[in-house]
């Protein structure tokens, strides 16, 4: 049996109820299967593929907080310490009541890549906690967020783990983290990234993933030799991601017509109003049911459906799994030219196969999104310096690092035989990097 399918067998066996990571871990490795097999011989004596997907280490705490009517609640907190090779490891925090061990491993695993994708000194890791922020008090989610970080903090630091924001983890739940770490730990570091602008934030962290996602889906389709300006786009979800997604992708003279959350999706065939969305979305927090308050002509529509409607580029920004073979079915017959993943993970394996087999372009997630960990390297850059630096000088670096990443993927794609592979493409070239610090660095 091939090495791959000998480590894919054992992570299915080793880590049972884990079916995102054993998906996460066949996507990579199946893409890698040509480099791996050029020096199986020496990956298998270094057990390299094993010490690949095992995280160096996974903190499982209990986090108890008391709610509005005195009721003490007790959630899961997790953070995976997977690959430190190239640098202190890094990774959002998710906070969805459908958080378990073997999402946030998948998580962390992909992190690996997309982290080396960058160019930029960070390993992968991620965390969060089965505790759902929608509907919480302000009172209440501070009184998570500090339970949290009393037991995180033994365990992270500004040279040793740096997480993040993600899904349910955003500026306001930052903040609360923060306060708690410095309280108990007694150091004002950079111990976390997606901070207030007051207190070693870094300008365009916010706007970092969507904007990025833009410049690479930019720079790719004019590769392609596409221009994005006048193409209908489709987004999905309407957090963080799906917001600045639809506000960069409005600024280079396309048409977003759809965004979503988890009841339902709005079509609006005159172009999302940018700032409703915002008022909806970031001031209200309210659900997608109000939209049509500000824009009467537009449509909302309960469950899925996104992927129905006609459009020539596709963005995924919700979550994993979103994304189905149906879906693609339904965009290729609506003659979709490319997907570009702005979620973690949101196609399904075989709706990424359908796209590429009938010439889609598809970007993953791991380069499309890598934004966002990319301007938070680059908050620590400031943190560390005690600088902070102008909107203009941060957005420039992302768009270089974007730009970097877009070719970095189709160039390694183009090496191995595989052109117009962007999985295979951008899991080599996180790949390489990450195998040449491992060994490098010693058996460890
Ligand atoms: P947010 O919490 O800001 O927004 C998530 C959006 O997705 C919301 O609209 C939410 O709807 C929707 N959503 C969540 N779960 C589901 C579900 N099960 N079904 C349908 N819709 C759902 O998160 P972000 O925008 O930060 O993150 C979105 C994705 O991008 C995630 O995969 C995340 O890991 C990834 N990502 C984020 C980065 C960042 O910098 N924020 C960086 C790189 C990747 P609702 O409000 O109803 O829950």
């Amino acid at each position: 049996m091939s090495y791959v399918d000998e480590v894919i067998e054992k992570v299915i066996a080793q880590n049972p109820s884990q079916p995102e990571f054993h998906q996460a871990v066949k996507e990579v490795l199946e893409s890698l299967r040509v480099v791996i097999e050029a020096n199986e011989e020496k990956y298998r004596k270094d057990a390299l593929l094993e010490r690949l997907v095992n995280p160096e280490r996974a903190i499982i705490f209990r986090v108890p907080w008391v709610d509005d009517k005195g009721q003490v609640q007790v959630n899961t907190g997790y953070r995976v310490q997977f690959n430190s090779a190239i640098g202190p490891y890094k990774g959002g925090l998710r906070l969805h009541p459908s958080v378990n061990l073997g999402i946030i491993k998948f998580l962390g695993f992909e992190q690996i890549f997309k982290n080396s994708l960058t160019g930029l000194p960070i390993g992968g890791g991620k965390g969060g906690a089965d505790f759902d922020p929608k509907g919480k008090s302000d009172r209440e989610v501070m009184a998570f967020c500090q339970s949290f970080m009393t037991e995180l903090c033994k365990h992270i630091g500004a040279d040793t783990d740096v997480p993040a924001g993600d899904i349910g983890t955003g500026a306001r739940e930052i903040g609360y983290m923060f306060g708690q770490y410095k309280r108990i730990r007694g150091v004002y570091e950079g111990v976390l990234t997606g901070k207030g602008l007051s207190y070693g934030g870094s300008l365009a962290r916010t706007e970092a993933t969507g904007y990025g996602l833009l410049y690479l889906t930019k720079e790719l389709l004019k590769l392609n030799g596409i221009d994005i300006a006048g193409k209908t786009v489709c987004v999905s979800g309407s957090g963080n991601v799906a917001i600045y997604a639809t506000e960069k992708a409005t600024q280079m003279g396309a048409k977003v017509v759809t965004v979503s959350d988890s009841n339902g999706w709005v079509y609006d065939p005159d172009g999302i109003d940018i700032a409703a969305l915002k008022e909806i979305k970031e001031v209200k927090r309210a659900r997608l049911t109000e939209y049509k308050n500000y824009r009467p002509n537009s449509e909302y529509h309960e469950g899925r459906g996104v992927w129905s409607i006609k459009c020539d580029i596709a963005l995924p920004c919700a979550t994993q799994n979103e994304l189905h073979l149906d879906d693609a079915k339904a965009l290729v017959a609506n003659g979709c030219l490319a997907v570009c993943e702005g979620a973690n993970m949101p196609t399904t394996m075989e709706a990424t196969e359908y796209l590429q087999a009938n010439n889609v372009i598809f970007a993953p997630g791991k380069a499309a999104n890598a934004g966002g960990v990319a301007t938070s390297a680059l908050e620590m850059s400031q943190n560390s310096e005690r600088l902070s630096w102008s909107f203009e000088e941060v957005d420039q670096k992302l768009q270089n690092i974007m730009v970097n990443i877009c070719h970095n993927m189709v160039d390694a794609a183009k090496r191995y035989g595989c052109e117009g592979n962007y999985v295979a493409g951008a899991n080599i070239a996180g790949f390489e990097k990450v195998v040449d610090a491992m060994t490098a660095q010693g058996i460890c």
